[in-house]
């Protein structure tokens, strides 16, 4: 995967981008859900945006990226989001990546890496497979440091807390 260079102005639209993504990823963690958010962006606009809800749901795709990604849909009234860019704070796993391709966007912005499920190249390469025919941009480490802490303390938070419960 490569970092694609881009211009100030396309870099500056990325932090906006990202900063709405992780306000998202803050209203999962307040709600007890893994820090995900993302954000779907239209003509340089926030179409959709969504944070991870699969407890809440009681469903195991209402990942960040599926649920923006279906809200965008629903408004322009077509499942095919060509020409959407795509931001979530942390690279997508298997089922969001194939979510992505099949809605066919244009560009993924992600902010840190998942080594143990990132399918955009960290632990599988779903995103952009050679055998798959709907490739796209790919833009890593926007807001990385950002991204990964917020993920990184709610899962210090969440270990605190269980073993506070166990002591009890
Ligand atoms: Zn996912």
């Amino acid at each position: 995967m490569k970092v694609l260079s881009f211009s100030s102005k396309q870099s500056e639209d990325h932090a906006k981008f990202m900063r709405l993504a992780l306000r998202e990823a803050r209203k999962a963690a307040r709600e007890g859900e893994v820090p995900v958010g993302a954000v779907v962006v239209h003509e340089g606009k926030a179409l959709a945006r969504a944070h991870n809800r699969p407890l809440h749901l009681h469903d195991p795709s209402a990942h960040a990226e599926v649920l923006a990604l279906r809200r965008a849909a629903r408004k322009l009234g077509n499942y095919r989001l060509e020409g959407c860019n795509l931001y979530v704070t942390i690279e997508p796993c298997a089922m969001c990546a194939g979510a992505m391709i099949y809605a066919r966007i244009g560009h993924l912005i992600f902010g840190a890496r998942d080594p143990k499920a990132g399918a955009s190249g960290s632990a599988l390469s779903v995103v952009n497979h050679p055998r798959l025919n709907h490739q796209f941009e790919v833009t890593e480490g926007v807001l990385a440091q950002d991204c990964a802490v917020m993920l990184s303390e709610f899962f210090k938070r969440r270990r605190q807390e269980r073993a506070a419960a166990k002591l009890r």
